[in-house]
């Protein structure tokens, strides 16, 4: 098994300071975001245990998740390239 991790750099500070700008992050697993903006959402390795997240995106829906932090992709580089590689970053079995 291979997995393909791309490292993505913050090009903003998080509003809870989980992340500044020009911290880089493995890129985990992305999942298309709820909201009307047409995003992303990434996984870039955060935890928060028994914790239920709030993360506001720009349009002002709330983006809830439980233990893992996800990200919205327009806080990160990147991301028209990882549009077009999102399948890539699926694990895959080499043969
Ligand atoms: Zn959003
Ligand atoms: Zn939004």
């Amino acid at each position: 098994m291979i997995c393909i991790r791309p490292s993505i750099t913050a090009i903003k500070d998080q509003a809870d300071k989980r992340f500044l700008q020009g911290d880089t992050f493995d890129l985990l697993a992305i999942k298309p975001a709820p909201c009307k903006c047409n995003h992303n959402l990434y996984d870039i390795g955060l935890r928060f245990p028994n914790k239920v997240l709030g993360v506001q995106c720009r349009c002002g829906h709330i983006h809830a998740s439980s233990e893992i932090g996800w990200y919205a992709s327009y806080m990160f580089t990147d991301t028209e390239v990882m549009k077009d590689t999102i399948t890539e970053l699926i694990c895959t079995t080499l043969i």
